[in-house]
């Protein structure tokens, strides 16, 4: 079934939607964006993303396309449109088309940015059966550039990692700087040891993840101990129990580093909690 997508103030079938060979995002990954989950027809954590995004253009000097509440519009428009009940929507801004390729930033007054969002639907995204039966990753370096905290469409190498992780038979890659786990390709990394709830503490190092806050906030609500520190991936491999979280796939267990079985090779018993905590918590706070 054909899409309606939004591109630049227009609701479109996806066929019909186009971006301009000189837009910035398509020549310089000169782009940010957002991915918002949808559960039973409402946005998960709205407001958490449309504070991400406004801060990730913010550092990059780049107009924001429109205010938060027309964002909020067009997601909500195009769930209706597409009859979304469980999915998500993508977000893209560029720094636009400025008719011609530069490095320099062409001037914000004559280049607008270019807005796109388009949903992909999931029936029953929530019921993943990878999360029952936990996720398997490998370590690799993390040669990224130095503000992974921006959220931008610079995404080739997280790219490689995931074919890195599928040629080696797992599912995902935890990158690794400075022999500390910074987080996975596309999710923030966690391990579970004697209780304690261990995950990198945020810096320019990593994405600020918006699943990552509301995990952390749910779990010092439930009185679970939370310790925000660089781990290894030798302490990973030692822990009780591995997990990673994003708004698409939530809290997923790992139960597999660079082949070394955790828990005996099944989900833990924090992971999973965690999971039930965060979906029960947001489907209430969805809009
Ligand atoms: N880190 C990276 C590198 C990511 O790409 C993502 C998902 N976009 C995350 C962490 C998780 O962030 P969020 O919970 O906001 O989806």
């Amino acid at each position: 079934m054909s899409r309606i997508v939004y591109v630049n103030g227009q609701y479109l079938p996806e066929a019909e939607a186009t971006v301009s060979i000189f837009d910035r995002g398509f020549l310089m990954a000169d782009g940010v964006y957002e991915v918002t989950s949808v559960l039973d027809g409402k946005l998960i954590d709205f407001a958490g993303h449309s504070v991400r995004l406004a801060r990730s253009l913010k550092e990059l000097d780049m107009a924001a396309p429109c205010s938060d509440e027309d964002l909020l519009e067009i997601h909500r428009g195009l769930v209706a449109r597409n009859d979304v009940t469980d999915g998500m929507i993508y977000l893209q801004v560029t720094r636009g088309n400025p008719g011609d390729r530069d490095f320099a930033f062409p001037d914000p007054e004559t280049t607008k940015p270019t807005l796109v969002m388009f949903t992909q639907s999931k029936p029953g995204m929530a019921e993943s059966p990878m999360a029952k039966t936990g996720i398997k990753v490998i370590s690799i370096e993390d040669i990224r550039w130095g503000r992974r905290d921006i959220k931008t469409v610079q995404l080739l190498y997280p790219s490689m990692g995931k074919m890195m992780a599928k040629k080696a038979g797992a599912d995902d890659a935890w990158m690794v700087e400075d022999g500390h786990v910074t987080e996975g390709t596309s999710n923030n990394a966690y391990i579970v040891k004697n209780g304690r709830i261990i995950t990198r503490q945020l810096s320019h190092e990593i994405l600020h993840g918006i699943t990552r806050a509301a995990v952390l906030r749910f779990a010092k609500e439930a009185q679970m101990v939370v310790e925000e520190r660089p781990f290894t991936i030798e302490e990973a491999k030692q822990a009780d129990e591995a997990f990673f979280t994003s708004a698409s796939a939530f809290v997923m267990p790992v139960v597999e580093i660079d082949g070394a079985s955790l828990g005996g090779g099944t989900p833990g018993p924090v992971a999973k909690r965690l999971r039930e905590i965060y979906l029960e918590e947001s489907r209430k706070t969805a809009i």
